[in-house]
C-alpha cells in the first residue's frame, strides 16, 4: 500500500480500501480498490500489470506447473487434445 499511496506508482491517490484474505493453505492475498486523482489510461495499464513465466533451464519444474496450469493453449486445430477442447471446439474459445 505504501508504493500506491506514498510512493504513488499509480499516480496521486484520493482514496483507497483494501482487505486482506486468506486461501485455505494460509497464504495471504489483498483486494485492493483505489480513486486516483487523475485517471488512468487504457495505453498505461501494461506497465503496472504484466505476467512472466518462469525461465525453463532456471526453474523447470516452475515453468511446467505454470505451463501446465495457469497457461491456456494451445488449443484448436493446433492441439486437439487440450483439456479445454470438446467435440473439437475449445470449450473456453
Ligand atoms: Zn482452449
Amino acid at each position: 500500500m505504501n508504493l500506491i499511496t506514498k510512493a504513488k506508482i499509480l499516480g496521486e491517490v484520493k482514496c483507497h480500501m483494501y482487505t486482506i484474505e486468506w486461501q485455505k493453505r494460509g497464504l495471504p492475498y489483498t483486494h485492493i480498490l483505489t480513486w486516483l486523482k487523475d485517471s488512468l489510461h487504457v495505453h498505461r495499464v501494461d506497465d503496472f500489470i504484466s505476467a512472466e513465466i518462469p525461465n525453463p533451464q532456471e526453474d523447470p519444474d516452475l515453468f511446467c506447473i505454470v505451463t501446465k496450469q495457469m497457461v491456456h493453449g494451445p488449443c484448436g486445430s493446433i492441439n486437439l487434445h487440450s483439456p479445454c477442447m470438446k467435440d473439437g471446439i475449445c470449450t473456453k474459445r
